[in-house]
């Protein structure tokens, strides 16, 4: 069974970026049969805007969206995420770092995503953060949009956290064990997450979890090249008039014209239809404002 999914972050309402995403991910799925699951990824407390969580699903469903099954959340999912980390544990894929951030800043030297932590604490134990023991350093993937995406985790990334010595589960992590548990086999979101694919891989094949296919989209980006994001304060879209934005969407897309449709459900069937005609997008993002 083909199953894609999204998995937005509720630190802040949903925006012309997120719903890319979300389209993406949804055509690729429905178009061929597949499912389509949600996830909230709020693994991350302080990151999380209470509310949104809510008003993503509503601006979802306001879209026209339906989504397979129930929504998962990842603020519920501590259980999975230390079971997997004592896997790693038992694996001797997992040592404990103390390193201030002084300390890291002071000895890491500047990867594709971030610092890279040089490793100085492996073998340790105790209290602090949890890091994964990069071994199998070299990944590669091939990107339905970019083709052929090489990385050297060790190099590129270096030993990454599992878990923060305040008990956060990292994103890494949680994305892996998730995607595993909810049989997901494709998966469709931005080019930022770009650089993060190689480290999921890797913790893939330290669970033995298989690897599900990749599409990294370009971002969408405002008018002064920015990407739109929470950052830039894009406009939050708007679940009383969901069409507009859905059908910039669809052109960003590279999906044929749309006519008059009666609503969002509407347009969201007829580009499933489409969606096997879509051209491919430009790779490099592209201007939508
Ligand atoms: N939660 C991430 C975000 O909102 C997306 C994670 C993913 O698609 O893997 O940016």
């Amino acid at each position: 069974m083909l199953r894609g999914r999204f998995a937005p972050t509720p630190s802040g309402p949903l925006h012309f970026g997120s719903l890319v995403a979300a389209l993406a991910s949804y055509l690729a799925a429905r178009s061929q049969g597949g499912e389509w699951l949600l996830r909230i990824e709020d693994v991350d407390p302080p990151r999380v805007m209470p509310g949104v969580s809510a008003a993503i699903l509503r601006t979802l469903a306001a879209h026209g969206f339906e989504w397979d099954g129930e929504v998962l959340y990842q603020s519920r999912r501590g259980e999975a995420y230390a079971s997997a980390v004592a896997r790693l544990a038992a694996a001797g894929r997992v040592y404990a770092c103390n390193c201030s951030r002084k300390g890291i800043t002071d000895l890491a030297r500047a990867g594709v995503d971030g610092l890279v932590y040089p490793g100085t604490c492996r073998g340790r134990e105790g209290p602090g953060a949890l890091r994964f023991l990069v071994d199998a350093p070299r990944v590669v993937f091939h990107d339905a949009l970019l083709g052929r995406v090489a990385c050297d985790v060790q190099a590129e990334c270096g030993d990454f956290v599992l878990q923060r010595a305040d008990g956060v589960y990292s994103y890494q992590l949680a994305v892996v064990v998730d995607d595993a548990l909810q049989g997901i086999t494709q998966v469709v979101r931005g080019a930022d997450l770009l650089t993060s694919t190689p480290r999921q891989i890797v913790l893939q094949r330290a669970l033995a979890y298989p690897t599900p296919a990749y599409t990294h989209l370009p971002l969408a980006l405002d008018a002064r090249g920015l990407k739109l994001g929470k950052q830039t304060l894009a406009a939050p879209l708007q679940d009383a008039n969901p069409l507009p934005a859905l059908r910039l969407a669809g052109r960003f897309l590279g999906l044929p014209q749309i006519g008059a449709v009666a609503g969002a459900s509407h347009w969201l069937a007829a580009a499933i239809r489409l969606w096997p005609e879509a051209a491919t997008p430009p790779l490099r993002g592209s201007k939508v404002a």
